[in-house]
């Protein structure tokens, strides 16, 4: 006899939280930092909730390029989330975690402004919430993403572009091209190189060498890591002008709008920045001062350093209402992260690193680089258990 009362019921528990920090070093550097002590942290979500008999765990990891936030995570972060009461994250409806109330639970009496780090921790537990949503509802994170925000549609391949061509140690202009060259033969059809960690004349030499392997200046981009003053920025911006590249990235400090707002005037093909921005306040600024053009520029906020995709999509909310089209973003971090999002609420696509940052570079082992794009698996989750490599760092973390 079935009960006329139904049971409400228990929300879906987050009962455990696990961090540790990988090493992703590289015998590389950019114009500004070299990545030979870069770790990350990767944590695991686990929940109450169950799925092919085992508890869910969802995933996240902090992209590369800040280090691993551990104290911030392990002091404030992580306990905010483990002392929630389930109601407080709970979407009732769904019978899942609501990734939007558990950031308000993540970020309880923290001021505004100064972001700081904090936003690496609180993305990479934004990252491992979203990664647990889609698996508690058995999708691919891309798919939930499509069917809540976009009406279902779903991109099925994003365009990829292989980022490298960094100053490596003992490496010259033959080492540049035989690099360049594998990305083409691995799919892919743009490439990103580093400038700024020369002089001018050397790295227009590299770029010179480069493009004898890409062909098209349009499958070569640059990028100078905040490097430049105003007068250097300048100067590359002439220098780089007559090429017709695919962008020139973050020439001077992310901060410095007015540096960014004055270079159009010397320098008409697209530009892109935004990777070392970390809120939707920070990406206003840029919209409203830096003189970024909707119709040509990009855009490359990470989601994993910018407390994660809730925020994301604030910024996204901002650039609709400045007349931006999600299009123009391209996220930095070549992570899976990204791709689901650009997959699913339909951005221009995302980066990749083919040969650094190992395990956390690339995509699904079974989705290959076609014609300079990639699809995505039809996992449930972010789709970390479709590579293997990655899923063996965060295999442990599961208990
Ligand atoms: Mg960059």
């Amino acid at each position: 006899m079935t009960s006329a009362i139904s049971r409400k019921r228990a929300p879906v528990a987050i009962i455990d939280v696990r961090e540790t920090v990988v090493p992703i070093k590289s015998a590389i550097s950019n114009a500004y930092i070299d990545f030979s002590q870069m770790t990350v942290s990767v944590v695991a979500v686990v929940t109450d909730a169950v799925r092919d008999g085992k508890p869910v765990v969802g995933f996240g990891f902090n992209s590369n390029g800040r280090y691993a936030p551990s104290g911030l995570l392990r002091e404030r972060f992580i306990p905010r989330l483990k002392e929630a009461d389930p109601l407080s994250i709970a979407d009732e409806e769904r019978h899942n975690l609501d990734p939007h109330k558990a950031w308000a639970v993540l970020m309880r009496n923290e001021k505004p402004g100064g972001h700081g780090e904090r936003s690496v921790a609180v993305g990479v537990l934004d990252m491992a919430i979203w990664d647990a949503v889609a698996k508690i509802e058995g999708k691919p994170l891309y798919r939930v993403l499509a069917e809540r925000y976009r009406g279902g549609k779903i991109d099925d391949r994003v365009f990829v572009y292989a980022a490298g061509g960094y100053y490596y140690p003992d490496k010259g202009l033959e080492g540049l091209q035989d690099e360049f060259r594998s990305y083409l033969d691995r799919g892919y059809t743009v490439c990103k190189m580093k400038i700024g960690g020369a002089p001018l004349d050397e790295d227009l030499r590299r770029i010179d060498a480069a493009l004898e392997v890409v062909g098209s200046p349009h499958n070569l981009a640059v990028d100078a890591n905040g490097r430049f003053d105003l007068d250097t920025a300048i100067a590359y911006a002439k220098a780089l002008k007559p090429y017709g590249l695919f962008w020139y990235e973050e020439p001077g400090d992310p901060l410095d709008f007015h540096l960014q707002a004055v270079l159009p005037a010397y320098y008409d093909g697209p530009m892109a920045t935004g990777e070392n921005l970390f809120s939707h306040q920070d990406a206003r600024n840029l919209i409203r001062y830096g003189g970024m053009r909707p119709d040509r520029d990009w855009l490359q906020f990470d989601c994993a350093l910018s407390y994660g995709l809730v925020e994301y999509m604030r910024i996204l909310e901002v650039l609709h209402m400045h007349g931006w089209s999600a299009r123009r973003c391209i996220p930095h971090g070549g992570h899976q992260m990204s791709l689901n999002i650009a997959a699913g609420l339909g951005l221009g696509g995302n980066e990749s690193y083919p040969d650094v940052f190992w395990p956390f570079n690339g995509f699904a082992d079974d989705c290959p680089v076609i014609d300079g794009h990639v699809g995505l698996p039809d996992a449930p989750g972010i789709g970390f258990e479709r590579k293997r490599e990655l899923y063996e760092v965060m295999k442990p973390l599961e208990g």
